[in-house]
């Protein structure tokens, strides 16, 4: 029995039981190869949007390093994408502020999760994978904070009124 690692999600597995894709001196589970040529269509739509919004300040390198640091930060390229479609598209930022980057999306990324989430709760699609596993560690906040207002003491009276 042979065992490989496979490169997206690093864990090991049978070739000979396993259904597998080999790219190059690389190998995947067949679902983890389609995730990657997912993940690689949105990179190219994220250059895209940002060559198109940034001109000549676009800087290709800059937006690399961003996208691998947000991964390692448990952003989803998908929810980087749609964080930087909720700031452009719909809020109408001025890119040359981005000076060339996507700098803005780790100040923005919950926001955004939370204006999809909406958008998609209003069209009856439940669907909160784009963003990961974020807008979970969001809802929790969400209770902790309603809690706290409910919490809230009652309003000092200052008037006496006869
Ligand atoms: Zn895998």
């Amino acid at each position: 029995m042979t065992v490989v690692k496979c490169h997206y999600c690093k864990k090991m597995f049978p070739k000979e039981e396993t259904e597998y894709v080999c790219a190059g001196p690389q190998y995947y589970h067949k679902e983890c190869y389609e995730k990657v040529k997912n993940e690689n269509a949105v990179i190219i739509a994220i250059h895209d949007k940002m060559k198109k919004l940034c001109g000549k300040q676009y800087n290709k390198q800059k937006i690399d390093a961003k996208i691998a640091a947000y991964k390692k930060m448990g952003f989803t390229v998908a929810g980087v994408k749609k964080a930087l479609d909720y700031w452009y598209d719909i809020r109408k930022e001025d890119p040359t502020k981005a000076y060339g980057s996507i700098a803005i999306v780790e100040y923005i990324y919950g926001e955004a999760a939370d204006y999809w989430y909406a958008q998609e709760i209003s069209k009856h699609q439940y669907d909160t994978t784009d963003f990961g596993s974020w807008k979970n560690s969001l809802e929790s906040e969400k209770i902790i904070v309603s809690q706290t207002v409910t919490q809230k003491p009652k309003r000092l009276k200052l008037f006496e009124l006869d």
